[in-house]
């Protein structure tokens, strides 16, 4: 099997929650309804609630079938990347081809879930197997401050829509709190977050923090001793705090793909572990890619907790 760089479709990359899991990416960097202070993604440059097909659904289909062609062994086909999946209606034509010709993959979908309130936009998600939405902030003050929305943006709205999506939606949905201390972690804020997550109703809560560089650099991770009294606010949560260790298993390919590399990194930052899980490359193939990449002035590294992380420029 050969691993080829494509435009739409990345990975597959090991995800702490969906396994080894082959990224789908509808939209153009960098297209989203929010710009999260803690975006890995780097700075929302399109501030967008417009819903339209920014890349047509038989580009990204034909991507998929090149690869998919090879059956390769997937937790999951996710829809995440660069942006709000369900800005673009080509995410229920790809879910729908992707039902009909690979059945025996799951799908999931990372999503800000801004857009619920649109009835469109449930019924576009339907078919998934599994939706990850997230929800940070409930008072106006700090979604403003940690989540930078587009200005026609409300939270209460935001909330309902999740509401009406988990009475609608017949699979697994889950929601996803990132705290970002000094700004979502007080405890009236966190008193809201646990009754609207109640009044959701999700299968799972998980509290998630900051791995890679976020945008802003003032982002950091909650202080160990903190995360007790965070948790404390919902029900059997589960922390997300270490990698799978799968990988992609023996290696498929000797020779480094430097675009490969490249589009990984591009779209979000990984050490160089995570690399060698994504790629099935040895440690010295990619060091010496890095290498290049670094010297092209492509990427470069920044030190954080989990290690030394390759970001894009
Ligand atoms: S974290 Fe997600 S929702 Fe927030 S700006 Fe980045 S892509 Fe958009």
């Amino acid at each position: 099997m050969t691993s080829k760089s494509y435009k739409h479709v990345f990975g597959p990359v090991p995800s702490r929650r969906l396994g080894m899991s082959l990224g789908v990416d509808l939209l153009v960097p960098k297209t989203c309804s929010l710009d999260c202070v803690y975006c890995e993604s780097g700075k929302t440059t399109a501030l967008t609630i417009e819903r339209k097909e920014y890349i047509p659904a038989d580009n990204i289909i034909a991507e998929l079938d090149d690869h998919l062609r090879f059956k390769p062994q997937l937790d999951h086909v996710t829809f995440s990347g660069w942006g709000e999946p369900v800005l673009s209606p080509a995410l229920p034509k790809v879910v729908s081809y992707l039902k009909n010709r690979y059945p025996f993959y799951k799908i999931a979908l990372l999503t800000n879930g801004t857009l619920f309130f649109l009835e469109q936009a449930r019924k576009d998600v339907l078919d998934v197997d599994l939706i990850i939405a997230s929800l940070d902030a409930v008072s106006q003050e700090v979604f403003k401050r940690l989540n930078r929305p587009h200005p026609s943006l409300d939270p209460d709205r935001i909330i309902q829509g999740l509401v009406d999506l988990r009475k609608e939606f017949n699979h697994e949905l889950w929601l996803e709190i990132f705290i970002v201390p000094g700004v979502n972690d007080t405890d009236k804020e966190l008193r809201l977050l646990s009754k609207s997550v109640k009044h959701i109703g999700a299968d799972k809560i998980q509290i998630n923090s900051l791995d890679r560089p976020g945008t802003e650099s003032w982002v950091k991770k909650p202080e160990k001793s903190d995360l007790e009294r965070i948790q404390s606010y919902f029900d059997c949560h589960s922390y997300i705090g270490t990698e799978t260790n799968r990988g992609v298993g023996a290696s498929h390919q000797s020779v480094p793909d430097e675009s490969l590399i490249f589009n990984l990194i591009k779209r979000r930052p990984c050490t160089l572990a995570d690399l060698m899980k994504s790629t099935g490359l040895s440690k010295e193939n990619l060091e010496e890619s890095l290498e290049r990449l670094v010297s092209d002035h492509k990427i470069y590294s920044e030190v954080m907790e989990r290690g030394l992380f390759y970001k894009s420029i």
